[in-house]
């Protein structure tokens, strides 16, 4: 199965994303987290990503594109992948039909995780991951279980990403509005489309998803 998870900044498609990773045997792929990956290589790309990112702007369609093709192609996604965070506009979801077609291979669903743009800056502002393995947590949503130790791998260094302050949240969310937002009335049309209530908590949206999955499915 090859679905897209959409939804503004701060809605939880990473969260979902890793769940579904680990009971529906798909791989996710987060375009955020690869420009993460080469603005921390300090290549040339990087570094413009990088200064792309800290402003909350989105980089451009071309180089988000390649980007993605070549991580479909890899093995590990023939079984199925969750793309987070991709695409992010028309154009880019234009070119994914176009490459998608040209490997014979389709999208089953779009999910959106709809929030209310009031819980989004606090949800992000507190948000902070594990530096060892990654982990994601929120100060009060999902703190660790024991403070300042990763549940997951027991590390005791924490990172914030330097995009999640209010400043930068603003413009991320007005990109997601302007630019976004088109793609909900894009895969509406093709009745691939499932929306799923973001403000719930995080086990409730894990299991209405799953629902309107297993809905495609069958
Ligand atoms: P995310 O981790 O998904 O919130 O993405 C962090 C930042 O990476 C965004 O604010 C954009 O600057 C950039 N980014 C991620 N995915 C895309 C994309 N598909 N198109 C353009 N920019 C992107």
């Amino acid at each position: 199965m090859n679905l897209i998870m959409l939804g503004p900044p701060g809605s939880g498609k990473g969260t979902q994303a890793i769940r579904l990773q680990e009971s529906n045997g798909l791989v996710q792929l987060s375009t955020g987290e690869m420009l993460r990956q080469a603005a921390a290589s300090g290549s040339e790309t990087g570094k413009l990503v990088g200064s792309i990112m800290a402003a909350g702007n989105l980089v451009p369609d071309d180089i988000m594109v390649s980007m993605i093709e070549r991580r479909i192609d890899q093995p590990d996604c023939a079984g199925g992948f969750i793309l987070d965070g991709f695409p992010r506009t028309i154009a880019q979801a234009e070119a994914l039909d176009g490459m998608l077609a040209r490997k014979a291979r389709r999208l089953d669903a779009v999910i959106e995780i709809a929030v209310d743009d009031g819980a989004l800056v606090e949800r992000i502002a507190g948000r902070f991951s594990c530096a060892d393995c990654g982990a994601g947590y929120h100060r009060r949503f999902r703190p660790t279980a024991v403070e300042g130790v990763c549940d997951r791998c027991g590390g005791t260094e924490f990172i914030e990403r330097p995009d999640d302050n209010e400043e930068t949240v603003k413009t991320r969310l007005a990109a997601y509005h302007a630019q976004t937002e088109p793609l909900l009335p894009y895969y509406r049309g093709r009745g691939i489309l499932r929306s799923v209530d973001g403000m719930a908590g995080i086990d409730a949206v894990t299991a209405e998803i799953r629902a309107a999955l297993g809905a495609f499915a069958a």
